[in-house]
């Protein structure tokens, strides 16, 4: 019994936002939803499986939480509708500042 346990033990990690702690001051770029492109009717959620920081919801419509987005653009190569665009700079949402 404990050989058959040992043959179906892996090595998994789950993704949390935070563990590459807040990215909201460093990221250079940033993901933009167009949630004409991305509605509850047809979604897939690839972008919330491939994201390695687990910061986008699965509720729609979907958000992303900026202060943990490290920007690293994966959802936006894996989403198939081409609906999550990558825009320079650390844009947060009401940050008057956003380009910083
Ligand atoms: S991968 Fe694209 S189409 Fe699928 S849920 Fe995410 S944003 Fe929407
Ligand atoms: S750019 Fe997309 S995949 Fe990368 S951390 Fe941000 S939300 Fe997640």
């Amino acid at each position: 019994m404990a050989d058959k346990i040992r043959e179906t033990t892996i090595a998994a990690s789950k993704p949390a936002p935070g563990e590459a702690g807040r990215t909201g001051d460093w990221r250079s770029h940033t993901p933009r939803i167009d949630h004409e492109k991305c509605s509850q009717k047809e979604t897939c959620l690839l972008c919330w499986l491939y994201c390695p920081d687990g910061v986008i919801s699965r509720e729609f419509p979907l958000e992303i939480d900026l202060e943990y987005c490290k920007g690293c653009g994966i959802c936006a190569e894996e989403c198939p509708r081409k609906a999550i665009t990558m825009v320079e700079g650390r844009q947060i949402e009401g940050d008057p500042d956003e380009r910083r």
